[in-house]
Protein backbone atom coordinates (compact mmCIF):
# COMPACT_ATOMS: atom_id res chain seq x y z
CA UNK A 1 0.00 0.00 0.00
CA UNK A 2 1.03 3.07 -0.78
CA UNK A 3 0.50 6.47 1.75
CA UNK A 4 -0.43 9.24 -0.68
CA UNK A 5 1.15 11.96 0.30
CA UNK A 6 -0.91 14.59 -2.73
CA UNK A 7 -4.09 13.63 -0.43
CA UNK A 8 -3.58 15.83 1.97
CA UNK A 9 -1.04 18.07 0.43
CA UNK A 10 -0.96 19.32 -2.68
CA UNK A 11 2.22 21.44 -2.54
CA UNK A 12 4.23 19.26 -1.47
CA UNK A 13 6.42 17.92 -4.40
CA UNK A 14 9.93 17.10 -2.48
CA UNK A 15 10.01 14.37 -0.92
CA UNK A 16 11.85 10.86 0.68
CA UNK A 17 10.72 7.50 0.14
CA UNK A 18 11.62 3.53 -0.13
CA UNK A 19 10.89 1.61 -2.90
CA UNK A 20 8.46 -0.78 -2.04
CA UNK A 21 8.52 -2.71 -5.21
CA UNK A 22 9.63 -2.95 -9.06
CA UNK A 23 8.21 -4.65 -11.80
CA UNK A 24 10.33 -4.43 -14.69
CA UNK A 25 10.56 -0.16 -16.06
CA UNK A 26 7.55 -0.07 -12.79
CA UNK A 27 8.57 1.20 -9.27
CA UNK A 28 6.37 1.10 -6.58
CA UNK A 29 7.18 3.33 -3.23
CA UNK A 30 5.91 3.12 0.42
CA UNK A 31 4.62 6.87 0.15
CA UNK A 32 4.75 9.42 -2.60
CA UNK A 33 3.37 12.40 -3.88
CA UNK A 34 3.02 11.66 -7.80
CA UNK A 35 -0.91 11.93 -8.53
CA UNK A 36 -1.54 8.73 -10.49
CA UNK A 37 -4.08 10.42 -12.49
CA UNK A 38 -8.10 10.17 -12.26
CA UNK A 39 -11.21 11.93 -12.46
CA UNK A 40 -10.10 13.79 -15.27
CA UNK A 41 -6.58 15.21 -14.39
CA UNK A 42 -3.67 13.57 -15.98
CA UNK A 43 -1.20 12.13 -13.57
CA UNK A 44 1.57 13.81 -12.45
CA UNK A 45 5.64 13.99 -14.22
CA UNK A 46 9.26 14.21 -12.05
CA UNK A 47 12.12 12.11 -10.90
CA UNK A 48 13.07 9.35 -8.91
CA UNK A 49 16.58 9.36 -7.56
CA UNK A 50 17.35 11.75 -10.86
CA UNK A 51 15.64 9.39 -13.68
CA UNK A 52 12.59 10.76 -15.21
CA UNK A 53 8.97 9.39 -14.48
CA UNK A 54 7.25 9.25 -17.19
CA UNK A 55 3.42 8.14 -15.85
CA UNK A 56 2.28 6.89 -13.16
CA UNK A 57 -0.63 4.78 -12.06
CA UNK A 58 -2.54 3.74 -9.34
CA UNK A 59 -2.88 -0.73 -9.03
CA UNK A 60 -5.34 -1.75 -6.58
CA UNK A 61 -3.90 0.12 -3.27
CA UNK A 62 -0.46 1.24 -4.61
CA UNK A 63 0.69 3.97 -6.96
CA UNK A 64 3.27 2.65 -9.84
CA UNK A 65 5.83 4.84 -11.40
CA UNK A 66 6.82 4.35 -14.60
CA UNK A 67 10.84 5.09 -14.59
CA UNK A 68 12.86 3.17 -17.51
CA UNK A 69 16.46 2.59 -16.39
CA UNK A 70 15.53 3.39 -12.46
CA UNK A 71 18.23 0.81 -11.29
CA UNK A 72 16.27 0.82 -8.38
CA UNK A 73 15.84 -2.23 -5.66
CA UNK A 74 13.13 -2.66 -2.65
CA UNK A 75 14.41 -1.47 0.32
CA UNK A 76 16.29 1.50 -1.34
CA UNK A 77 15.44 4.89 -0.01
CA UNK A 78 15.39 7.77 -2.30
CA UNK A 79 14.73 11.58 -3.09
CA UNK A 80 12.08 11.96 -5.55
CA UNK A 81 10.64 14.99 -6.80
CA UNK A 82 6.87 16.12 -8.83
CA UNK A 83 7.34 18.47 -11.78
CA UNK A 84 5.59 21.38 -9.73
CA UNK A 85 5.08 23.23 -13.02
CA UNK A 86 3.18 20.77 -14.49
CA UNK A 87 1.59 19.86 -10.93
CA UNK A 88 0.56 23.62 -10.11
CA UNK A 89 -0.83 23.90 -14.15
CA UNK A 90 -3.32 20.70 -13.08
CA UNK A 91 -3.94 21.67 -9.93
CA UNK A 92 -4.98 25.43 -11.42
CA UNK A 93 -7.07 24.21 -14.46
CA UNK A 94 -8.67 21.38 -12.00
CA UNK A 95 -10.20 24.30 -9.57
CA UNK A 96 -10.81 26.35 -12.56
CA UNK A 97 -13.36 23.44 -14.52
CA UNK A 98 -15.27 23.45 -10.94
CA UNK A 99 -15.46 27.01 -11.26
CA UNK A 100 -16.60 27.07 -14.75
CA UNK A 101 -18.73 24.27 -14.78
CA UNK A 102 -20.24 25.73 -11.41
CA UNK A 103 -21.06 29.19 -13.26
CA UNK A 104 -22.58 27.82 -16.47
CA UNK A 105 -24.76 25.05 -14.53
CA UNK A 106 -26.19 28.63 -12.67
CA UNK A 107 -26.95 30.12 -16.30
CA UNK A 108 -28.10 26.80 -17.36
CA UNK A 109 -29.78 25.00 -14.41
CA UNK A 110 -30.73 21.76 -16.48
CA UNK A 111 -27.38 21.28 -18.00
CA UNK A 112 -25.38 18.09 -17.46
CA UNK A 113 -21.22 17.52 -16.87
CA UNK A 114 -20.76 14.57 -19.41
CA UNK A 115 -16.73 14.22 -19.01
CA UNK A 116 -13.36 16.55 -18.05
CA UNK A 117 -9.92 16.62 -18.86
CA UNK A 118 -7.38 18.28 -17.48
CA UNK A 119 -4.11 18.14 -19.34
CA UNK A 120 -1.28 20.28 -18.73
CA UNK A 121 -1.41 21.93 -22.33
CA UNK A 122 -5.38 21.11 -22.97
CA UNK A 123 -8.39 21.79 -20.68
CA UNK A 124 -12.45 20.78 -21.45
CA UNK A 125 -15.38 20.04 -19.94
CA UNK A 126 -17.98 18.16 -22.09
CA UNK A 127 -21.41 19.27 -21.32
CA UNK A 128 -24.74 17.65 -22.64
CA UNK A 129 -25.36 20.78 -25.15
CA UNK A 130 -24.47 23.49 -26.99
CA UNK A 131 -23.71 26.17 -25.75
CA UNK A 132 -23.87 29.83 -26.96
CA UNK A 133 -20.87 31.72 -26.45
CA UNK A 134 -22.65 34.65 -24.57
CA UNK A 135 -23.28 32.21 -21.86
CA UNK A 136 -19.74 31.07 -21.83
CA UNK A 137 -18.59 34.87 -21.94
CA UNK A 138 -20.90 35.27 -18.68
CA UNK A 139 -19.89 32.42 -16.82
CA UNK A 140 -16.18 33.44 -17.50
CA UNK A 141 -16.91 36.59 -16.26
CA UNK A 142 -18.29 35.20 -12.87
CA UNK A 143 -15.32 32.89 -12.63
CA UNK A 144 -12.76 35.57 -13.31
CA UNK A 145 -14.72 38.02 -10.48
CA UNK A 146 -14.09 34.87 -8.14
CA UNK A 147 -10.73 34.32 -8.78
CA UNK A 148 -10.27 38.17 -8.30
CA UNK A 149 -11.83 37.90 -4.51
CA UNK A 150 -9.35 35.08 -4.03
CA UNK A 151 -11.64 32.93 -2.42
CA UNK A 152 -10.55 29.56 -0.35
CA UNK A 153 -10.97 26.29 -1.74
CA UNK A 154 -11.75 23.81 1.19
CA UNK A 155 -11.71 20.34 0.99
CA UNK A 156 -13.49 18.00 3.25
CA UNK A 157 -15.02 14.09 3.27
CA UNK A 158 -18.11 12.57 3.35
CA UNK A 159 -19.34 9.26 3.77
CA UNK A 160 -21.20 8.23 0.89
CA UNK A 161 -24.36 7.47 2.25
CA UNK A 162 -24.58 10.99 3.89
CA UNK A 163 -27.57 12.51 2.64
CA UNK A 164 -26.06 16.08 2.60
CA UNK A 165 -24.51 14.49 -0.60
CA UNK A 166 -27.36 14.99 -2.63
CA UNK A 167 -26.80 18.62 -2.65
CA UNK A 168 -23.79 18.60 -3.87
CA UNK A 169 -22.38 18.00 -7.65
CA UNK A 170 -21.27 14.63 -7.70
CA UNK A 171 -20.66 11.57 -10.08
CA UNK A 172 -20.81 8.69 -7.26
CA UNK A 173 -20.36 5.73 -9.82
CA UNK A 174 -16.92 7.43 -10.77
CA UNK A 175 -15.68 7.96 -7.58
CA UNK A 176 -14.35 4.74 -5.50
CA UNK A 177 -14.51 4.05 -1.62
CA UNK A 178 -16.87 5.17 0.80
CA UNK A 179 -15.34 8.22 1.93
CA UNK A 180 -16.09 10.87 -0.21
CA UNK A 181 -13.80 14.06 -0.92
CA UNK A 182 -15.60 17.23 -1.43
CA UNK A 183 -14.28 20.23 -2.72
CA UNK A 184 -15.70 23.68 -1.88
CA UNK A 185 -15.22 27.05 -3.06
CA UNK A 186 -16.03 29.36 -0.42
CA UNK A 187 -19.80 30.25 -1.58
CA UNK A 188 -19.26 29.64 -5.18
CA UNK A 189 -19.13 25.88 -5.91
CA UNK A 190 -19.39 22.69 -3.99
CA UNK A 191 -18.24 19.15 -6.03
CA UNK A 192 -17.35 15.95 -5.23
CA UNK A 193 -13.72 15.41 -6.55
CA UNK A 194 -10.80 13.25 -5.46
CA UNK A 195 -7.93 15.51 -7.99
CA UNK A 196 -5.59 18.25 -6.70
CA UNK A 197 -7.11 21.66 -6.23
CA UNK A 198 -5.00 25.05 -5.76
CA UNK A 199 -5.96 26.56 -2.33
CA UNK A 200 -7.31 29.92 -3.29
CA UNK A 201 -8.86 30.97 -6.31
CA UNK A 202 -6.34 33.82 -6.72
CA UNK A 203 -3.61 31.66 -7.89
CA UNK A 204 -5.36 30.61 -11.35
CA UNK A 205 -5.16 34.44 -11.87
CA UNK A 206 -6.95 33.75 -15.23
CA UNK A 207 -9.33 32.10 -16.65
CA UNK A 208 -10.51 31.98 -20.46
CA UNK A 209 -12.61 29.78 -22.52
CA UNK A 210 -11.20 29.87 -25.91
CA UNK A 211 -12.97 26.91 -27.85
CA UNK A 212 -16.04 25.05 -28.41
CA UNK A 213 -16.00 21.80 -30.40
CA UNK A 214 -18.81 19.17 -30.93
CA UNK A 215 -17.97 15.91 -29.51
CA UNK A 216 -20.70 14.44 -31.36
CA UNK A 217 -23.60 12.26 -28.75
CA UNK A 218 -21.94 13.52 -26.17
CA UNK A 219 -22.72 16.91 -26.72
CA UNK A 220 -19.78 19.96 -26.75
CA UNK A 221 -16.77 20.43 -25.65
CA UNK A 222 -15.81 23.68 -24.02
CA UNK A 223 -12.22 24.71 -23.67
CA UNK A 224 -10.39 26.73 -21.20
CA UNK A 225 -6.76 27.80 -20.48
CA UNK A 226 -5.87 29.27 -16.95
CA UNK A 227 -3.18 31.82 -15.97
CA UNK A 228 -0.76 33.29 -18.53
CA UNK A 229 -2.04 31.01 -20.94
CA UNK A 230 -5.47 32.02 -20.74
CA UNK A 231 -4.57 36.25 -20.92
CA UNK A 232 -2.47 35.44 -24.34
CA UNK A 233 -5.28 33.26 -25.85
CA UNK A 234 -7.59 36.22 -24.66
CA UNK A 235 -5.37 38.80 -26.28
CA UNK A 236 -4.92 37.05 -29.27
CA UNK A 237 -8.16 36.21 -29.95
CA UNK A 238 -9.27 39.87 -29.63
CA UNK A 239 -6.26 41.52 -32.09
CA UNK A 240 -8.01 38.30 -34.26
CA UNK A 241 -11.43 39.98 -34.11
CA UNK A 242 -9.99 43.81 -34.52
CA UNK A 243 -8.41 42.23 -37.61
CA UNK A 244 -11.33 40.60 -39.15
CA UNK A 245 -13.19 43.58 -37.96
CA UNK A 246 -11.12 45.92 -40.26
CA UNK A 247 -11.18 43.32 -43.33
CA UNK A 248 -14.93 43.75 -42.66
CA UNK A 249 -14.60 47.68 -42.66
CA UNK A 250 -16.44 48.03 -39.88
CA UNK A 251 -16.79 48.97 -36.01
CA UNK A 252 -15.38 45.96 -33.55
CA UNK A 253 -18.96 46.25 -31.85
CA UNK A 254 -20.64 45.66 -35.78
CA UNK A 255 -18.57 42.96 -36.69
CA UNK A 256 -20.54 40.01 -36.06
CA UNK A 257 -23.46 41.93 -37.74
CA UNK A 258 -21.31 42.60 -40.88
CA UNK A 259 -19.75 39.25 -41.49
CA UNK A 260 -23.38 38.08 -41.10
CA UNK A 261 -24.33 40.43 -44.04
CA UNK A 262 -21.20 39.50 -46.07
CA UNK A 263 -22.24 35.31 -45.87
CA UNK A 264 -25.78 36.58 -46.53
CA UNK A 265 -24.39 38.09 -49.46
CA UNK A 266 -22.47 35.63 -50.49
CA UNK A 267 -25.19 32.72 -50.23
CA UNK A 268 -27.40 35.31 -52.47
CA UNK A 269 -24.61 35.73 -55.19
CA UNK A 270 -23.74 31.78 -55.28
CA UNK A 271 -27.46 30.84 -56.02
CA UNK A 272 -27.28 33.41 -58.59
CA UNK A 273 -24.29 32.62 -60.24
CA UNK A 274 -25.91 28.68 -60.24
CA UNK A 275 -29.03 30.15 -61.73
CA UNK A 276 -26.85 31.92 -64.36
CA UNK A 277 -24.84 28.68 -64.94
CA UNK A 278 -27.52 26.56 -65.47
CA UNK A 279 -28.89 29.19 -68.60
CA UNK A 280 -25.12 28.83 -69.87
CA UNK A 281 -25.08 25.14 -69.45
CA UNK A 282 -27.75 25.20 -72.35
CA UNK A 283 -25.21 26.90 -74.63
CA UNK A 284 -23.18 23.99 -74.98
CA UNK A 285 -22.50 22.69 -78.43
CA UNK A 286 -24.57 20.08 -80.17
CA UNK A 287 -23.94 17.89 -82.77
CA UNK A 288 -25.86 14.39 -83.75
CA UNK A 289 -23.68 11.54 -85.01
CA UNK A 290 -24.26 7.76 -85.15
CA UNK A 291 -28.31 8.81 -84.47
CA UNK A 292 -26.71 10.01 -81.09
CA UNK A 293 -27.13 13.84 -79.98
CA UNK A 294 -23.36 14.46 -77.93
CA UNK A 295 -23.72 17.66 -75.98
CA UNK A 296 -19.66 18.83 -75.35
CA UNK A 297 -17.90 21.89 -74.44
CA UNK A 298 -15.94 24.26 -71.55
CA UNK A 299 -18.63 26.44 -69.68
CA UNK A 300 -18.46 28.73 -67.10
CA UNK A 301 -20.92 27.42 -64.68
CA UNK A 302 -20.02 25.21 -61.68
CA UNK A 303 -19.52 21.31 -61.65
CA UNK A 304 -22.88 20.59 -59.72
CA UNK A 305 -24.34 22.67 -62.29
CA UNK A 306 -22.53 20.57 -65.14
CA UNK A 307 -23.04 17.30 -63.52
CA UNK A 308 -27.07 18.16 -62.76
CA UNK A 309 -27.17 18.90 -66.73
CA UNK A 310 -24.93 16.11 -67.88
CA UNK A 311 -27.81 13.81 -65.85
CA UNK A 312 -30.56 15.28 -67.65
CA UNK A 313 -29.15 15.01 -71.15
CA UNK A 314 -28.42 11.47 -70.36
CA UNK A 315 -31.57 10.62 -69.15
CA UNK A 316 -32.71 12.07 -72.28
CA UNK A 317 -30.60 9.23 -74.30
CA UNK A 318 -27.77 12.14 -75.27
CA UNK A 319 -24.00 12.40 -74.39
CA UNK A 320 -22.36 14.72 -72.96
CA UNK A 321 -18.62 15.59 -72.63
CA UNK A 322 -18.15 18.57 -70.50
CA UNK A 323 -15.47 21.12 -68.51
CA UNK A 324 -15.85 23.59 -66.28
CA UNK A 325 -14.57 26.99 -67.25
CA UNK A 326 -11.79 26.55 -63.99
CA UNK A 327 -8.18 25.99 -63.40
CA UNK A 328 -8.23 23.32 -62.75
CA UNK A 329 -11.19 22.54 -64.38
CA UNK A 330 -13.56 19.48 -63.39
CA UNK A 331 -14.68 17.21 -66.44
CA UNK A 332 -17.71 15.15 -66.75
CA UNK A 333 -18.61 12.45 -69.59
CA UNK A 334 -22.18 11.04 -68.98
CA UNK A 335 -23.71 8.81 -71.36
CA UNK A 336 -27.41 7.57 -72.37
CA UNK A 337 -26.18 5.15 -75.18
CA UNK A 338 -25.07 2.00 -73.97
CA UNK A 339 -22.26 1.78 -76.58
CA UNK A 340 -20.07 4.60 -74.61
CA UNK A 341 -17.84 2.87 -71.68
CA UNK A 342 -17.77 6.72 -69.92
CA UNK A 343 -15.37 5.20 -67.36
CA UNK A 344 -13.00 4.00 -69.51
CA UNK A 345 -13.17 7.06 -72.30
CA UNK A 346 -12.71 9.49 -69.68
CA UNK A 347 -9.55 7.50 -67.93
CA UNK A 348 -7.80 7.50 -71.44
CA UNK A 349 -8.53 11.29 -72.29
CA UNK A 350 -7.26 12.03 -68.40
CA UNK A 351 -3.95 10.00 -68.83
CA UNK A 352 -3.33 12.20 -71.94
CA UNK A 353 -4.09 15.42 -71.17
CA UNK A 354 -3.32 15.27 -67.13
CA UNK A 355 -5.59 14.48 -64.58
CA UNK A 356 -7.86 12.23 -62.33
CA UNK A 357 -11.03 11.08 -61.84
CA UNK A 358 -13.73 7.87 -61.68
CA UNK A 359 -17.25 6.61 -62.11
CA UNK A 360 -19.19 4.17 -63.79
CA UNK A 361 -20.40 2.97 -67.55
CA UNK A 362 -22.53 5.79 -67.81
CA UNK A 363 -21.10 8.55 -65.40
CA UNK A 364 -17.79 9.55 -64.69
CA UNK A 365 -16.38 12.71 -63.64
CA UNK A 366 -13.13 13.73 -62.36
CA UNK A 367 -11.04 16.66 -62.50
CA UNK A 368 -7.90 18.04 -64.67
CA UNK A 369 -4.09 18.56 -63.10
CA UNK A 370 -3.52 22.55 -62.45
CA UNK A 371 -2.49 24.11 -65.97
CA UNK A 372 -4.41 21.55 -68.38
CA UNK A 373 -6.35 22.67 -71.49
CA UNK A 374 -10.38 22.09 -70.55
CA UNK A 375 -10.71 22.86 -74.15
CA UNK A 376 -8.46 19.99 -74.78
CA UNK A 377 -9.89 17.20 -72.48
CA UNK A 378 -12.92 18.06 -73.98
CA UNK A 379 -11.99 17.28 -78.13
CA UNK A 380 -10.04 14.05 -76.95
CA UNK A 381 -13.19 12.62 -75.02
CA UNK A 382 -15.12 14.14 -78.28
CA UNK A 383 -13.63 12.52 -80.67
CA UNK A 384 -13.35 9.37 -78.72
CA UNK A 385 -17.03 9.28 -78.11
CA UNK A 386 -17.18 9.38 -82.19
CA UNK A 387 -14.65 6.39 -82.66
CA UNK A 388 -16.33 4.03 -80.26
CA UNK A 389 -19.84 5.16 -81.95
CA UNK A 390 -18.38 4.62 -85.50
CA UNK A 391 -16.27 1.66 -84.87
CA UNK A 392 -19.51 -0.83 -83.57
ZN1 LIG B 1 -11.78 18.48 -8.93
Amino acid sequence: MTEEIFAFDGYLTEFEAVVSATDGDWVSLDSTAFYPGGGGQAHDTGTLRGKAVEKVERRGDGIWHLCPGHGLEEGDKIWCSVNWDRRYELMKGHTAEHMLFGALNRLVPDMNIVKIDIEYDDKYVIVDRDVDWDIISDAVASVNAAVGEDLSVIRSSMDRDDPELEHIRAKLDRIEGNRISVVEIDGFDIAACGGLHVMETGEIEFVFADRKVSSGKEGYAIHFKVGSAAKKASSDLAYGCLKISEALNSKPSDAEKAAANVLSELNDARSMLKKAGRALVNTAGKKDFEGVTIRYGVLPADTDVLAEAAERWRSEGHIAVLATDSDPSSVILASGDARIDCKKILADALSSVGGRGGGKKEFARGGLTKGADPSDFVKKATDAVQRALSSL
